[in-house]
């Protein structure tokens, strides 16, 4: 089969790959229709991930059908967390901290490949008539649905009194803005230094949008404050602009030092949570929100075939690629 393989830093391989193969019981084959390149696929394209080593096939955001066995046919998303199924955390519902969870392109083959094998209970039926590439929408967005779920959970006042910040317009930080907007949010800010995605924010229309470099987002604001970046500068910015006794949520995993003024975080009650990716339910109920239109037109998506991947990855690290999520067809 054709696969996008990471062979080495800031290098993607268009290439034959050996077939997928099925299957060990309780696993499906399935033929891959749409899957979005994340940040962490870039993140690892970059060689700053040291749990994705080349060569590896990356890719987790993947929507297609059951190609073999009881399920053939089946349209499904893939949840791409594979979890034990029987420690406390899976038995409680928190499957996404479960201490054996492995994720597809990271320690196994991922996505962005004809083929993949993956656990029967890792599928989630598509809804009909539902476009394969919005489908595969559904893992970025039940990111940004699970912390902002997290956040009204912690907030002190409920979502709909909230005046909200998310920093980075990239697909998690603007789902996180269209799941704020979904909730009521009383005000919602969006900020990015990147022109080209600030322009689509605003197009979507669900936040003011802004330019953090020349327009910091007002200090002291904010109940909620979103960090889809996770940089020193996103989080010293994300400190500044709570109020005191408000909640931040740390997503982005841009790095793991710095900008965190603990003083101020102590002396004004600040929350701060991290949040790591979705439960089987996020996604579920994700899915149907994104097929239900909440989230939008979802016409900002950049669609391509598996074989320009190469090229895309490029335009991604350049910063030109407008699209807050490109989705690879193979
Ligand atoms: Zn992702
Ligand atoms: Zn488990």
């Amino acid at each position: 089969m054709q696969a996008l393989v990471y062979t080495a830093n800031e290098q993607m391989t268009f290439r034959e790959e050996p077939d997928a193969q099925s299957i060990g019981p309780g696993e499906a084959l399935v033929q891959i229709e749409a899957v979005g390149i994340c940040g962490s696929d870039m993140h690892a394209y970059l060689g700053h991930d040291p749990r994705r080593v080349p060569p590896l096939i990356l890719g987790h955001e993947a929507a297609g059908v059951v190609l073999e066995g009881d399920d053939a046919g089946r349209r499904v998303v893939l949840n791409p967390l594979i979890t034990c199924g029987h420690c406390d955390y899976c038995l409680d519902g928190r499957q996404n901290l479960c201490p054996e969870r492995d994720l597809i392109g990271m320690y196994r083959p991922g996505a962005f490949a004809e083929r993949i094998a993956i656990p029967r209970t890792n599928l989630i039926d598509i809804p009909q008539g539902m476009d394969a590439a919005a489908a595969a929408l559904t893992e970025p967005a039940a990111t940004a649905v699970h912390a902002v779920n997290l956040a009204g959970r912690a907030l002190a006042g409920p979502v709909n009194e909230a005046k909200a910040l998310v920093i980075g317009g990239g697909s998690v930080g603007l789902f996180a803005a269209l799941a704020l907007r979904d909730q009521g949010a009383a005000e919602i800010m969006l900020a990015d230094t990147n022109p080209l995605r600030r322009d689509v924010a605003t197009r979507v229309g669900t936040a003011a949008v802004i330019n953090p470099v020349d327009q910091p987002a007002p200090k002291s604001y904010f109940n909620l404050v979103i960090d889809a970046v996770g940089g020193r500068t996103s989080r010293q910015a994300a400190i500044a602009a709570v109020t005191p006794g408000g909640v931040i949520m740390h997503i982005g995993l841009l790095d793991s030092e710095e900008g965190l003024d603990i003083r101020r975080i102590t002396l004004q009650e600040i929350t701060l949570i991290g949040t790591y990716t979705y439960t089987p339910v996020d996604l579920r109920a994700t899915l149907a929100k994104l097929h239900s239109g909440a989230f939008g037109s979802l016409d900002w998506i950049d669609q391509r075939s598996l074989g320009d991947g190469p090229a895309a990855f490029k335009e991604l690290h350049a910063g030109k690629c407008a699209a807050p999520k490109v989705i690879l067809r193979p």
